[in-house]
């Protein structure tokens, strides 16, 4: 089977999947084992020295179900090879720690996911790697940033939640020109239907498969797409990760070994980082996966529809005062996105509601259809207020340069008939207005 020359809407349902050989089965089954049994003695010890990459032995570094899931999104976004991993948090977590050690520096864009900003500004302090971060669009400030010290780009391709569009290929030729690092792109709020950051010059995609690529809001996961573009062998002193051997891995180090088949960043991610640190996917969560990539398109489709509706409502709606989302002219994004995102700008829509922050609580509490709750991407339309959930724990300063305000309204457009959820977001702006 080539998966090559599949368009989207095939690949989305075939790549990495074939009958199961032993059983026939169609669909990819739920291979629900911690381990696999090695062939022989001399199998089993070079599938630890690394010899054998092709077999499973234990569910921690691989799982036939997780693999189909793997190669399907490596298809999907373009790239050379894909780890899934337990959550979009740790996805984050190893596609960084494969790149940095104590004493590196990353620089980030502001207009990100909270979650990502407490990881990377707080967690990775406590472990010697620091964060500056900068406004997405302000490419000086990206290159003012950079330190001898820095070894990462990080950005999210549309920011959570108030969906800043990034200029891939401007960043991209700042890192890689300039700073001489990969570019890490979050793809979780775009998904490859709507931009394949790869081909803008990211080297590393991440997602959070907990949203769009599941659709379901039934599982957690997440997944590391590698690019296979980024060059670790023109500095090596700069990389010791893929240069030095690795215990119990033989004599040569990753770049060495694996570059020839464009699997030296992927293939450290899954036989080192994930190995030692541990945030596998359940074969069970991987089978919900694979459900949901297969109607990704379909999905995609109507939730642009149905969010570039509720954006035209919520534009003339007289209690709003702004509206945040890819589609809307004039803002500093706006041409960025017409380039990017020929196929729309996704389905989170954020606005500022008058009134401040009593009106945003009022607002979450005056809806039926949507649910209220902390999440996003869901075929279920959601909300939240972000100043008072998701949000509350980090400074004001960090608020504000993410563009989260008081009154600021998340809202995660689902697929449902849009005249219902203009029709729930009228009865909340009634219930807000009655404080
Ligand atoms: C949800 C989310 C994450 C974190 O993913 P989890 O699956 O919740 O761990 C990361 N990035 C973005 C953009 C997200 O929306």
């Amino acid at each position: 089977m080539s998966d090559e020359d599949w368009g989207f809407d095939t690949a989305q349902v075939h790549a990495g999947a074939a009958p199961d050989p032993g059983t026939r089965a169609r669909a990819t089954p739920i291979f629900a084992t911690s381990s696999f049994v090695y062939d022989s003695a001399e199998q089993a010890a070079a599938q630890f020295l690394l010899d054998d990459v092709e077999g499973f032995g234990y569910t921690r570094m691989g799982n036939p179900t997780t693999a189909v899931a793997e190669r399907r999104i490596a298809a999907l976004e373009g790239g050379a090879d894909a780890v899934a991993t337990a959550s979009g948090q740790s996805a984050t977590a190893l596609a960084l720690l494969n790149l940095l050690r104590s004493g590196d520096h990353i620089v980030m864009a502001s207009q990100i996911y909270g979650g990502t900003t407490n990881l990377l500004v707080q967690r990775f302090a406590e472990i010697g790697i620091t964060t500056t971060a900068v406004p997405v669009g302000d490419l000086d400030a990206w290159r003012a940033a950079v330190r001898p010290s820095t070894r990462a780009f990080f950005v999210e391709s549309i920011g959570n939640p108030t969906g800043a569009v990034a200029d891939l290929p401007a960043l991209a030729a700042v890192a890689h020109d300039e700073a001489r690092v990969p570019l890490v792109v979050d793809n979780t709020l775009a998904t490859p239907y709507l931009l394949r950051p790869l081909e803008h010059g990211a080297d590393v995609v991440v997602h959070s498969t907990t949203k769009f690529l599941s659709g379901h809001g039934t599982v957690i996961g997440g997944v590391v797409v590698d690019g296979a573009t980024f060059d670790f062998g023109a500095e090596p002193e700069r990389w010791p990760g893929f240069h030095v051997p690795d215990a119990g891995h033989g004599t040569e180090g990753y770049w060495a070994r694996f570059s020839p088949q464009r699997q030296a960043y992927s293939r450290r991610l899954r036989s080192t980082v994930l190995r030692d640190y541990g945030p596998a996917p359940s074969p069970f969560n991987s089978f919900m996966l694979i459900q949901g990539l297969e109607t990704l398109s379909l999905r995609m489709r109507q939730h642009v529809a149905n969010a570039e509706a509720v954006v035209a409502h919520l534009r003339s709606h007289p209690q709003v005062l702004s509206v945040h989302h890819p589609s809307v002219p004039g803002t500093p994004f706006a041409e960025v996105a017409q380039r990017l995102l020929p196929r729309g700008g996704g389905a989170i829509v954020s606005f500022d509601i008058d009134g401040g922050l009593d009106a945003g609580r009022r607002f979450v509490d005056g809806v039926r259809l949507f649910s209220h709750l902390a999440n996003v991407g869901d075929v279920r339309s959601l909300v939240i207020h972000p100043a008072s959930t998701t949000n509350s724990s980090q400074p004001t300063e960090q608020l504000a340069a993410a563009g989260i305000g008081p009154g600021l309204i998340r809202l995660s457009v689902g697929i449902e008939d849009p005249a219902d959820l203009i029709r729930d977001l009228d009865r909340a702006f009634l219930a807000a207005q009655s404080g």
